[in-house]
């Protein structure tokens, strides 16, 4: 049986869990992270925002190196000729990247700055008391001071403790494929560009990425209901096919996969730190694809999280339940806005009129292009302020 005793013990390596384990390495503290699976592995979730870049420069990624670069977001209401373009020009770049490829990349990252990781090799159990951490794995068995939940979907302190809360009225499932496009001039414009298209459907709602290598990334969320009649490829071959530009997109395209679904998806973990423990990323929660903002929340938590613990081990407090309450605290205004952001999107047409509307004051298009572009915890942002109040209920 192994022994050895760990700083911070780590459970998933997706880029929550690499981002906490790199951070805690460069502070100096001993770090074992431990992934399930084998990179490189399958992940959804390829289209980025520019809030994710300070917090890969501190990882020591350069994220411009075979990503395609990604100029902002388009929405496309197709049934009634709306559509609306927010730039993600700025001080920060962004990209659309292929999940297994990057997720290596951090998770190498990690171990070349001194974390010992281990993968194919899953967590079952673990306990925090007042003086340490233990945790079994299918191999082994650990101790430390301080635990991280970072399992994804997998969310396995939120299961223990039973404090997964689905939220409703977001998106239900999502049908995705990748395909290789041909050669053809509607192609050419979207690899230029690289931007995520969003094409309102009447069920929901279809992401178009683009990524390298001539590969689209193509997924269907479906938010009402779904004739029942129609099954899983059925499904989705019956709305892309409904969606013009989509359809003009993918004639003559490479199919490169099957549809794959995701379900369930839409929830927050009530219980996200205590004693000696943290959840990061998906395992604290997820909302909906349709602003691309899970693979932010899975870095800034983490940055958060091992900001705060740092402090807490050099001083020697980390046992302290309350230990991660401000950087939740800052975690809850960005969930909260984005949630806004997507409930209001899917549910009332004020804010469908304020993303298509072309006279809309310039001061709004920058705060909810800030907003999309993952600039969560500015201050000054009076649209996020009046989300936050209410207010923007009645804009
Ligand atoms: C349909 C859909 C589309 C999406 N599109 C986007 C998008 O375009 N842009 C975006 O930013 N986000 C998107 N997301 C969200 C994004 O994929 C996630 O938010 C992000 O991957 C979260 O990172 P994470 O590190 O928390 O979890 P993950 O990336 O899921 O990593 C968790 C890791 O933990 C490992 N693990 C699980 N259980 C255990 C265990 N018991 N022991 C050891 N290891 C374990 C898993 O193998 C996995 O590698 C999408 C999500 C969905 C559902």
């Amino acid at each position: 049986m192994n022994s050895k005793y760990y700083d911070v013990i780590i459970a998933g390596g997706g880029p929550a869990g690499t981002t906490a384990a790199t951070l805690l390495a460069q502070y100096g503290h001993s770090v074992l992270l431990i992934e399930r699976n084998q990179h490189p592995r399958f992940h959804i979730g390829e289209s980025m925002l520019p809030m994710i870049e300070p917090v890969m420069d501190r990882l020591g990624i350069d994220w411009s190196q075979g990503n395609l670069r990604k100029g902002g977001a388009e929405f496309i209401d197709e049934a009634t000729g709306r559509s609306t373009f927010f730039s993600f020009e700025g001080i920060y770049r962004t990209f659309q990247i292929e999940r297994s490829v990057f997720d290596q990349k951090l998770f190498d990252n990690a171990v070349k700055q001194g974390v010992e990781a281990h993968q194919q090799e899953q967590v079952t159990r673990v306990q925090c008391s007042a003086q340490d951490v233990h945790v079994d794995t299918d191999k082994a068995e650990y101790q430390g001071r301080y635990f991280i939940d970072a399992t994804g979907r997998n969310a396995l302190m939120g299961k223990k403790h039973a404090s997964i809360n689905k939220i409703n009225k977001l998106g239900k499932f999502a049908l995705y494929k990748h395909y290789k496009l041909a050669n053809t001039p509607e192609a050419e414009i979207v690899f230029a560009r690289g931007n995520v298209q969003i094409f309102l459907s009447e069920i929901g709602w279809i992401w178009s990425i683009p990524l390298v290598g001539r590969r689209l990334s193509v997924g269907l969320v479906v938010q009402k209901e779904a004739p029942a009649e129609l099954k899983q490829d059925a499904l989705f071959a019956h709305y892309i096919n409904a969606s013009p530009r989509m359809s003009e997109l993918l004639a003559g395209a490479e199919v490169l996969s099957e549809v794959r679904m995701e379900a369930d998806f839409s929830y927050l973990n009530e219980q996200r730190y205590g004693q000696r423990f943290a959840c990061c990323g998906d395992a604290a929660g997820f909302l909906d694809p349709v602003f691309s903002s899970g693979f932010l929340f899975a870095v800034k938590t983490a940055e958060l999280v091992a900001d705060q613990l740092h402090q807490a081990l050099l001083i020697g407090n980390e046992a302290d339940p309350e230990m991660q309450n401000s950087g939740d605290a800052a975690y809850q205004v960005g969930f909260k806005t984005m949630y806004l952001m997507i409930e209001r999107f899917y549910c009332s047409g004020i804010m469908q009129n304020l993303f298509f509307e072309q006279d809309r004051h310039p001061r709004i298009k920058k705060e909810i292009e800030a907003i999309l572009a993952g600039d969560l915890w500015q201050d000054g942002n009076g649209f996020q302020q009046g989300l936050l109040s209410g207010r923007s209920r009645k804009n």
